[in-house]
Parts: C-alpha cells; sequence; structure tokens
C-alpha cells in the first residue's frame, strides 16, 4: 500500500479513515497499521519528501536577502513548511474583534506531515500535578486520567522517536525509565553561563529534551519492546530505525532533517507504517464533514479533491480526526455531531510566551567554535517555584519554563544588527569589529507557561466567511486572564535577574504583563477546543479521545486537552494518540467497534 489517488481510494474498504498526518495522524496511523488495522490517511497538504527537498548544508549567503523571514515565510527562506503559514491563501480565518489583544492567530502548515517537519522537537512529559490541575488550585479542569495512564505512552513515544535528555528528578519534572532517553548534547558556553548563574539565584538548569538522534537507536532492542509479540511490526520498525542517521549538526532542524536525525511524521511514523502494506495516502484531500450513518454511529467523511475540485465520500468502520486540534474543532462544527455538550471549540488554549534577551560581556570575542549543536535547545529551566506558588507567593497560578539560547550560531542577516544601543553605532571597520566583538554574546530566555482554560478563549463557524472549497471558516474569540498576564510579568523579571547574574545588560527593562504577553496563537502550541472528560455533559470525548456519542468517532490530536500545562504539547499528543489507538485496537478486536 502508498500513496493513491481519490478516485483509486473509491474502490477500497478500510478499517479506519485518519484525517491529518502530523503528530497525530502519524502516530495513530502508525500504531494501527502496526498492527494490521488497514488504514486511509487523507491529508489536505500535497506530498513532501524530506529526503530529496529537504535544503541540508546550505547557508544563508545562497538564499534570497540572506534567508531572512518574509510574510509568505516568516521562519526564513530554508524553512520546511513549503506550503502555509499565519495566511493560508484561499482559506481564511476571522476574529471577533479589531484588537489584537483579543486576536487569536493561527499557524497551518499544508503538507505531508504537518507541521511536524518544521517543529522545535522539544519533547516535555506533563508531570503528576498537570493531570490534577483542578484539584490543586480549583482552576480548569482534571484530566480524566493521571500521569501514570499516560506514562507507558510517553516511553514508548520517546523510544520510537528518539528524544534526547535527562532524568534530574525535579519536581513535576518526570524521570523516563533507564534506557529510554538518548544522551543529551554538550552545552553551548553560554548555557554553561546560564547555568552557572542561575543557580546561584536557586534557579535549576537542566538538559533539555528534543526529539533528535543523538546516537543511532538501538534497532535490537527498541522493536521488542515497542511491540512485544509481533515480528512483523519488530522486523519493519528494526530495517527502519537503521535508515535513521544521528544528527551531524548540519544546519538547523526547521529545514527539516533528510538524513531523518529527527522527528518529522513524514521520516519516522509513515515510513514504517507504509512498510507495513497497510497504509494508503491521499494527499490533496481536504475533508469537509464526517458523515453519519442511520443509527447515528461516523459512516466516514466527505473531502474534496484540492487538484480537480471533485466531491468524495469514504467509509470506514473508524473515523479518527487527527487535522490539527482547530481544524478538527472545524470539521466537527461543520459536521454538526458530537456536539450534544455544545462544548466543540471551547476552551481553546495556547502557551503563554514572554521573551527577554540580554548581552553579556564574558562572552565577548570568545575564541573561534562552532556552537550550532542539535540545534534548538540544549539546556533548559524547568518551572521550580511550586512551593512559593502553594504559599500564595506569586500572584499567578501556574508556571513556565525557559527556553534559552545563544552562542555562535550560523550568521544570518541580523547577526550584526542593532548594535547601536552598546556602540552608538560605528561604520566600516569598527563596525566589522564589533560584529566580531559582540557575535555569539547574546542570550535570549523564551519563557513558556501554561494557560488556563477560560469562557473567554473559543471558536465557532463565522456565518458569512466561507474558505475557497466553500467550507465555513472558524472565527476566534480570545481573552487572556490575569494568571497568564502575571506569568509573563514575572518571566520577564526574572529572565532580567538571570542576566543580571551573568553580569549582562539589556536594551530595555521588563515590561508589564500585558505588554509582554505574545499574542495568542503566537507560540503555535493550540490545544482544546474538544475536550476530554468524565461527564458526557461537560465534555467532547473520553479519555481516548473518542466522542461520548459516536463511538466509532475518534479525535487524536491537541483538541482533546482540557489543560496546556507549560510543557509543549506535542509529545503529549503523540502518547494520547498511542493510547486512543490501542483502544481502538481492542475495541475492534472485541468487535465492538
Ligand atoms: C514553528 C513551530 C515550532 C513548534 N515547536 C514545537 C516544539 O518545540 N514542541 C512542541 O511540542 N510543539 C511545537 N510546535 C507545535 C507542533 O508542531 C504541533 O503541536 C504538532 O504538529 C501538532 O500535531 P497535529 O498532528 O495535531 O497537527 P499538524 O502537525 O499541524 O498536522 C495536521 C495535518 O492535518 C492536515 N489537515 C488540516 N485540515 C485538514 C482537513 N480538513 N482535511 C485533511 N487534512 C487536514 C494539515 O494539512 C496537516 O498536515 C511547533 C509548531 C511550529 C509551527
Ligand atoms: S541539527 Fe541535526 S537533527 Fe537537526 S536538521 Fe541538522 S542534522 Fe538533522
Amino acid at each position: 500500500m502508498s500513496f493513491i489517488t481519490a478516485a483509486e481510494a473509491d474502490k477500497n474498504s478500510y478499517d479506519v479513515v485518519v484525517v491529518g498526518s502530523g503528530a497525530a495522524g502519524g502516530q495513530t496511523a502508525y500504531t494501527l497499521t502496526m498492527d494490521g488495522v488497514r488504514v486511509l490517511m487523507l491529508e489536505a497538504g500535497r506530498n513532501y519528501t524530506p529526503a530529496t527537498e529537504t535544503p541540508m548544508l546550505r547557508t544563508n549567503d545562497e538564499a534570497p536577502l540572506r534567508g531572512a523571514g518574509t510574510p509568505e515565510k516568516p521562519f526564513g527562506f530554508w524553512d520546511a513548511t513549503i506550503d502555509g503559514g499565519w495566511q493560508v491563501p484561499g482559506e481564511p480565518y476571522t476574529s471577533d474583534s479589531d484588537d489584537p489583544a483579543r486576536q487569536f492567530v493561527w499557524w497551518r502548515a499544508r503538507m505531508l506531515g504537518g507541521r511536524t517537519n518544521h517543529w522545535g522537537r522539544i519533547s516535555l512529559r506533563n508531570g503528576p500535578y498537570d493531570f490534577k490541575p483542578y484539584t490543586r488550585d480549583g482552576l480548569g479542569f482534571d484530566w480524566p486520567m493521571s500521569y501514570d495512564d499516560l506514562a507507558p505512552y510517553y516511553d514508548k513515544v520517546e523510544m520510537l522517536i528518539g528524544v534526547y535528555g535527562a532524568n534530574d528528578g525535579l519536581e513535576n519534572t518526570p524521570n523516563s525509565p533507564p534506557g529510554v532517553l538518548l544522551p543529551p548534547p554538550k552545552p553551548r558556553v553560554s548555557d554553561l553561563l546560564v547555568q552557572q548563574r542561575a543557580r546561584k539565584l536557586q534557579i535549576p538548569v537542566i538538559a533539555g529534551h528534543r526529539a533528535v538522534l543523538t546516537q543511532a537507536l538501538d534497532h535490537k532492542r527498541l522493536p521488542q519492546l515497542l511491540h512485544p509479540g509481533n515480528h512483523k511490526a519488530q522486523q519493519i520498525l528494526a530495517a527502519d530505525m537503521q535508515k535513521r542517521a544521528a544528527c551531524i549538526f548540519a544546519t538547523p532542524c526547521g529545514r527539516g532533517c533528510s538524513i531523518r536525525a529527527n522527528y518529522q511524521s513524514t521520516t519516522v511514523h509513515l515510513p514504517p507504517a507504509l512498510d507495513t502494506g497497510n497504509l494508503h495516502i491521499v494527499t490533496d484531500a481536504m475533508v469537509r464533514a464526517v458523515t453519519k450513518r442511520a443509527d447515528g454511529s461516523a459512516e466516514g467523511v466527505i473531502y474534496i479533491d484540492r487538484k480537480t475540485g471533485a466531491e468524495h465520500r469514504v467509509k470506514a468502520r473508524i473515523v479518527v480526526l487527527a487535522a490539527s486540534a482547530l481544524e478538527s474543532v472545524r470539521i466537527l462544527l461543520n459536521s454538526g455531531v458530537a456536539n450534544g455538550s455544545g462544548k466543540v471549540g471551547k476552551y481553546i488554549m495556547d502557551t503563554v510566551g514572554a521573551n527577554f534577551s540580554g548581552q553579556v560581556p564574558l562572552l565577548e570575542s570568545l575564541p573561534l567554535h562552532n556552537e550550532d549543536g542539535v540545534d534548538g535547545l540544549h539546556l533548559y529551566t524547568p518551572w521550580w517555584l511550586y512551593k512559593e506558588q502553594l504559599a500564595g507567593k506569586l500572584g499567578f497560578a501556574r508556571g513556565y519554563h525557559f527556553e534559552f539560547g545563544g552562542g555562535r550560531l550560523m550568521p544570518g542577516m541580523g547577526t550584526a544588527a542593532g548594535l547601536e544601543w552598546l556602540n552608538g553605532g560605528t561604520y566600516g571597520k569598527k563596525f566589522k569589529e564589533d560584529a566580531r566583538r559582540y557575535y555569539g554574546s547574546f542570550v535570549g530566555f523564551a519563557g513558556r507557561g501554561e494557560m488556563i482554560p477560560n469562557d473567554d478563549c473559543y471558536a465557532e463557524l463565522d456565518p458569512k466567511v466561507k474558505d475557497k472549497f466553500g467550507i465555513p471558516v472558524l472565527r476566534f474569540f480570545w481573552k487572556w486572564s490575569q494568571h497568564e498576564l502575571g506569568q509573563a510579568a514575572h518571566m520577564q523579571k526574572t529572565a532580567a535577574e538571570i542576566i543580571d547574574a551573568m553580569g549582562g545588560r539589556y536594551s530595555a527593562q521588563p515590561q508589564s504583563g500585558d505588554k509582554a504577553i505574545k499574542q495568542g496563537g503566537i507560540i503555535i502550541h493550540e490545544v482544546g477546543g474538544a475536550i476530554m472528560g468524565n461527564d458526557p455533559a461537560k465534555s467532547v470525548t473520553n479519555s481516548y479521545g473518542q466522542s461520548w456519542e459516536m463511538k466509532n468517532l475518534f479525535i487524536t490530536d491537541g483538541a482533546t486537552l482540557c489543560s496546556n500545562a507549560d510543557k509543549n504539547p506535542t509529545l503529549t499528543i503523540m502518547a494520547l494518540a498511542w493510547r486512543a489507538s490501542d483502544h481502538m485496537l481492542s475495541l475492534m478486536k472485541r468487535k465492538e467497534l
């Protein structure tokens, strides 16, 4: 089985149809096909082949504008997102408000593998507290499961995709079992300085966790642990793991990785799933709605072939929505199903974001060395003020972590820009000397915090606007609460304290929360909109992402998250998708679906 056309798919029958091919769709299709289930994956974007399309080893000076971002390519010319962005031509979304502070912005990728071709690969587990936030402080919702329910699936995903990190045993920052994580990369010089000075402030700095292979995966040990008793799956996975190389520190991960050293659905989930012979993929297939049988169960989906404009229908025993949280919400609303609770579209969350950076004289004029490393963070700071918060000393609920960066990375446009606040403005020879002096002496702190679901952040169908396929689009409503604004202010203040402790300086003082906080959606960690729960009157799905009303309809992307811990959500999305798929397998084996 393989890539087929919509016309070919019309002639086949499938056990499961999966909508979307990103982290959620990839994981769902992987788990199901490895266990012999016949899956049709429908992907709205075009096919994409990382082995030939990834611009690795290309330098910024080869690109227009030296690779700098443009409105069409905000993450730079070489970014892996070949189709999509903040705006997708012909596929708008709308906002209820003209005030940017009340608007939600939405990053979409239209390509096989979705946003996983580009994402930052930061892969943090939620901790035990993150599953029971309401019990701890009376805000938001508890998950209908505990950390222990999801922990085995975190283990599996980490072993399958390959995540580096270390076990530091810190509060609500779970360890992985021995033999699961890959070794973390060596810290950069600026990381070591941050670590040394932050520790003096009692702020922890530990190994980062990212889905990048710092060494080859153990193809003899891991397949047996991941697929016990399933020899075919073990063989397929062992063969595939050997085709993934370890990171060679070659150009940023946001371009994708042709040697398959980092996680992309297109390089990690889909190849072995295709090798099972159980997966068909139709690309350029824009799903409009879930269709319903007379008994009220899901019949299949209707989709539009983007190349021909023709409408197709496919039927299956199970329908899985994995189109990314808000696209799945849109499909649900356009289908008019699974919404007896009235909660579809409600409780949309992003991550709280505020950045602060500075310059550190101690890092000036260092001897020449290359610090590109595995791209992304080598070290990070997990949230640490649990006790102070419980004692009511912070004035806001929940926490954040710091992703920080610095070092002598590959130069691009802007490497030597904005030095005027340090040197008063120089030209010619002096400017070149300054560029060398200050190169690599900046550190940037990105605070990433937990947003609490609230009644003001939701999406509904726009009553007037439709996309180019005639499908109604989403209209967003957004408002941060005081908790998020309090966090953003605290992020800025704390980052400034760390820079002070490094003997550094900054061009502007920390700002208040409402000024520092990034717009909703900017961090691109949107989740919620079809939350899980224990009560069908207050939630859309159970803990397996299974609709309360349509037992054969599952949602395996971030739409079901009923809180959005500070930990970046994708590892959790994949762990939930694997767990949901195991549940589907057991229901199918028991002939209950
Ligand atoms: C710049 C950036 C950095 C990020 N960094 C991190 C990070 O470090 N850590 C982290 O945890 N997360 C990060 N994320 C977020 C991460 O990418 C997402 O959480 C993750 O990709 C979600 O997986 P998904 O499968 O739900 O959605 P996606 O990966 O977006 O995949 C959804 C797929 O469904 C397809 N689709 C949509 N609508 C339809 C339809 N109607 N019919 C058919 N197909 C459809 C899309 O084309 C897409 O291919 C980052 C994202 C970006 C953009
Ligand atoms: S840094 Fe490593 S994992 Fe990332 S794209 Fe380059 S080689 Fe691949």
